[in-house]
C-alpha cells in the first residue's frame, strides 16, 4: 500500500450520510473513489496536488452512481444458523445442531456446515473451524510449493487483513488470511504460489512472475477474481 495518511469522516449524499475515507497518495495520478462492500463507506484517493474540496465536489458529482453502489451491493453474512457462506467457493449452509457432538463438521452432500452447541456459540465456532482448514489447506499447498522451488519456509500465518491477502518477509515467514477459505480454490492457490514464489524472488519483476507461472499455471482468472470480488470475502462474519 502506497497510501500515505487516511482521513476517516462522512458525507451527505442523497439524503444519507454515507461514511468517507479520504487518503492522499502521492502515488496517484488521479482522484479515484470505490465503494467500500463490507462498510458501504466510500474510499476516496486524492493525488497529492489536489486539494480535498476538490476531491469532495468530486464525490457529490458522483453521487448517484455511488448510493446506487451503497444500496446494491450484498448484505453482510454472519456465521449464523441458516446463512449461506462459500467453502472454497462451494455455498454450504450453516446448520445448527443443538444437542449433537461434535464441533463443526461438513456433510459435502448436503452442502452444509453442521455446528454443535449452543447457540449463542455458533458463530465463534464456525470462525475458529474457518481459520483451521485455512491453516491446513494453505500449508499444505505452501509446503509442496516451497518443494517444487527448494526454498522452506520458517513460519506460515493465518490472519484476518484488510487489505492483504498474503504476504512473504525477508526471513520466509509467509502470512495469509482465513477468508481465503472463502474464496474459489484456485484464488486460494494462486495466493499460496504467489506468496511462495517470493521465497525465491522479492520482488514483482519478469523472474517472479515466471516462477508464479511455474507453480500455477493458468493462475491469470485467479488474479482477476481476487481484483474483482476479494473486497466480498470481508462480507462474512
Ligand atoms: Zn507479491
Amino acid at each position: 500500500m502506497t497510501a500515505k495518511k487516511a482521513d476517516t469522516t462522512t458525507i451527505e449524499l442523497e439524503g444519507t450520510l454515507v461514511p468517507l475515507d479520504v487518503q492522499i497518495n502521492g502515488r496517484a495520478r488521479n482522484i479515484s473513489l470505490r465503494v467500500d462492500e463490507r462498510t458501504g463507506g466510500i474510499e476516496l484517493v486524492l493525488p497529492r496536488f489536489v486539494a480535498k474540496a476538490e476531491g469532495l465536489a468530486f464525490v457529490h458529482e458522483k453521487s448517484r452512481w455511488i448510493m446506487h453502489q451503497v444500496r446494491d451491493r450484498p448484505p453482510n453474512v454472519p456465521f449464523a444458523h441458516g446463512a449461506v457462506i462459500p467453502l472454497l467457493g462451494i455455498d454450504h449452509e450453516i446448520v445448527h445442531q443443538e444437542g449433537a457432538r461434535g464441533t463443526v463438521w461438513v456433510d459435502r452432500a448436503g452442502a452444509t456446515l453442521n455446528v454443535a452447541g449452543q447457540a449463542p456459540h455458533v458463530s465463534r465456532r464456525v470462525a475458529d473451524w474457518l481459520k483451521g482448514q485455512a491453516r491446513q489447506e494453505i500449508s499444505a499447498r505452501a509446503q509442496t510449493y516451497a518443494a517444487a522451488v527448494e526454498r522452506r519456509i520458517r513460519k506460515i500465518q493465518i490472519r484476518d487483513t484488510r487489505s492483504r491477502w498474503g504476504s512473504c518477509s525477508e526471513d520466509a515467514r509467509l502470512s495469509f488470511s482465513w477468508r481465503l477459505m472463502l474464496a474459489p480454490e484456485n484464488v486460494m492457490t494462486y495466493v499460496v504460489a504467489h506468496e511462495v514464489a517470493h521465497l525465491v524472488e522479492l520482488n514483482h519483476s519478469k523472474r517472479f512472475w515466471q516462477v508464479v507461472d511455474g507453480l500455477c499455471p493458468g493462475c491469470e482468472p485467479a488474479k482477476y477474481w481476487l481484483k474483482r470480488h476479494g473486497a466480498s470475502l470481508h462480507r462474512f462474519g
